[in-house]
């Protein structure tokens, strides 16, 4: 997002030369730079044996299993992040956490971080922004998230790393 009105103090920005970013909106009064940077939001595929956690949440996408996502907060690191998220969605602690490479979404201005995860501890105690969520079988995750695209990457992407030998996990897609 383009910032033209200091969110702070609400003067119009006028354009300043950093360093190597080209011309960018600065307040004077508050002496801040307004950089164009995305939302980052963490997507994870926690894993338990052979089941991947699942879960519905009807205001994104209504006829689709959908992974743990949710926004950084300031304040807090990327891996607190992809923590906190699981654990408020669904109940479940987690661990060794992996990187898998990020997508940007260009509609929302979000850039997705996405991790696999492994589940260590807990029972599932979903929270109320949550529709429905449950462990499910690998094979079936790509098939029963049919509008998640982000989502199904990050399954293709984990489906590499525990070395997925078959092709039933991949049935779904086109
Ligand atoms: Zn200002």
């Amino acid at each position: 997002m383009k910032f033209i009105y200091c969110p702070i103090c609400g003067k119009e920005l006028i354009d300043r030369d950093s360093w190597d970013e080209g011309s960018v909106p600065y307040c004077p009064v508050d002496d801040i730079m307004y950089f164009d940077t995305p939302k980052p939001c963490v997507v994870v595929a926690v894993m338990k044996d052979k089941e991947i956690l699942l879960l519905k949440q009807n205001y994104t996408f209504k006829n689709s299993k959908v992974l743990v996502s949710g926004y950084v907060t300031n304040g807090e690191s990327v891996e607190e992040t992809v923590h906190r998220e699981v654990k408020e969605e669904t109940g479940i602690t987690v661990g060794e956490i992996k990187y898998l490479g990020s997508d940007y979404l260009a509609s929302k201005e979000i850039i997705m971080l996405t991790f696999m995860a492994k589940y260590v501890e807990g029972e599932i105690n979903k929270s109320s922004e949550v529709d429905w969520v449950d462990w499910g079988n690998i094979d079936d995750a790509i098939c029963e998230m049919s509008e998640d695209e982000i989502g199904k990457r990050v399954v293709r992407k984990l489906l590499k790393e525990i070395g997925y030998k078959g092709k039933k996990a991949y049935r779904c897609d086109i």
